[in-house]
């Protein structure tokens, strides 16, 4: 298999980068972090889409960029969110002001947070803490331009590229993907965790798992993680962050870090250790990481939820993940393996 690889160094780059041929890049410099979270512009024939517009302190940059790179609002015609986080869709009502033929297309369980965002932004208040004010408001979206997205729904740019929606629940119940077919991309959101290079005691790259509590839910993520393996992709488009190909290798680096987390807790219910005990060797573990790029701090903080979500799910009697999704590089054939 080819070796996993991050197309171009984005770092420090600002505005909008084409990273593949219609495939347009920006950094929102979510809470003025470098390199952690970005939306993507898809090129049709005569018409655009924006997928994951970030917090809503990223406006004013979406803006400056779309017009430095000479693509007209109006021809912009969609806004997809794989789901309606404030790092994701934050932006995404106060930017449809500016885009006049546009409408935000969303799992349908994630519009009531689109149109009230007020409890979305109390639950990120308390989770940020002082880093909430830098990521701008979430204005509510008006429900006349919000559009459900159903599993399997095709949405056509231009009459050019079609992508695919695929609901992957686990990150938030209400999650989706987007499988772009001409190039054989997904736009992944938080269905394969955010990637980080440079991940020593964890090999060349880690993947932080986006299951943290209340809503994560591990088994339901890597079922979700099959799903999107299933699509035989050959690039993610991250929004924790940029290009990769192939897709692959990074499929199963995100599956495997639930299988690796999984089997610790599992070692530690067995000798009598508790949740405690697992979360402390679990950073202790990420101690040993220096990680080049914000990721250091991000899996520093993600941690104990983490651990935390899958700990609770490690005495579920129904759930056996396939050991070796982590350990080999191949996904198993026979789906799910049940035992007790
Ligand atoms: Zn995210």
């Amino acid at each position: 298999m080819d070796a996993l690889r991050q197309m171009r160094n984005l770092e420090a780059r600002p505005g909008l980068q084409e990273l593949a041929p219609g495939f347009f890049f920006m950094d929102t410099l979510d809470r003025g972090v470098k390199g952690y979270v970005g939306g993507w512009v898809v090129q049709g024939r005569r018409s655009y889409v924006l997928v994951e517009t970030g917090a809503g302190a990223a406006v004013p940059r979406w803006l400056s960029a779309l017009a430095d790179a000479g693509i007209p609002l109006e021809r912009i015609e969609w806004i997809l969110l794989t789901h309606v986080h404030l790092d994701h869709a934050g932006g995404a009502a106060a930017l449809l002001q500016h885009l006049p033929n546009a409408r935000i297309g969303v799992h349908p369980d994630g519009i009531r947070h689109l149109l009230n965002p007020e409890r979305l932004m109390a639950g990120a208040k308390q989770a940020w803490g002082d880093d909430f004010e830098r990521l701008g408001p979430m204005l509510p979206a008006p429900a006349e331009r919000v559009v459900p997205l159903a599993d399997g729904e095709l949405i056509e740019v231009g009459n050019f590229r079609r992508l695919r929606v695929l609901h992957t629940p686990g990150h938030t119940p209400h999650h989706a993907v987007f499988f772009e077919e001409t190039t054989r991309g997904v736009f992944s959101g938080d269905a394969l965790g955010a990637i980080f290079g440079g991940a020593e005691p964890f090999g060349e790259f880690v993947t932080i798992p986006g299951i943290s509590p209340p809503i994560g839910d591990p088994q339901q993520y890597l079922a979700s993680i099959r799903r999107i393996a299933e699509l035989s992709p050959r690039r993610i488009y991250a929004a924790h962050f940029g290009l990769w190909e192939p897709a692959l290798p990074y499929i199963h680096l995100a599956a495997g870090q639930i299988s690796l987390l999984w089997e610790m807790c599992r070692e530690v219910k067995k000798s009598g250790g508790t949740l405690g005990d697992a979360q402390e060797r679990m950073a202790t573990m990420i101690a040993r990481t220096r990680l080049s790029t914000c990721g250091q701090a991000e899996l520093e903080k993600n941690t104990t939820g983490v651990v935390l979500a899958v700990w609770n799910h490690v005495t579920s009697r129904e759930l056996i993940f396939p050991p070796s999704l982590g350990r080999t590089a191949e996904l198993p054939a026979n789906g799910r393996r049940r035992g007790g």
